[in-house]
């Protein structure tokens, strides 16, 4: 199983990955950048990863 983890330095906030996750793993917060939320509910399809434009996303082994 992986898990995804967010570089919050190079997170734009463009919402991406919470719009496209199939399960919802991802939130906007108040810092207006991406967060996991629910890494348990990642299904390893790897569209954040491909949705995102700064490449911010990366599934690791959990
Ligand atoms: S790999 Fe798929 S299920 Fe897992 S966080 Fe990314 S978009 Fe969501
Ligand atoms: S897709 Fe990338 S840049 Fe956009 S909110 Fe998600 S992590 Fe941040």
């Amino acid at each position: 199983m992986e898990e995804p983890v967010i570089n919050l330095e190079e997170c734009t906030g463009c919402s991406n990955c919470v719009e496209d996750c199939p399960t919802d793993v991802f939130d906007m917060f108040s810092d207006h950048k991406a967060h996991v939320v629910e890494p348990d509910s990642c299904i390893d399809c790897h569209i954040c990863e491909e949705v995102c434009p700064t490449n911010a996303v990366h599934l690791v082994a959990a």
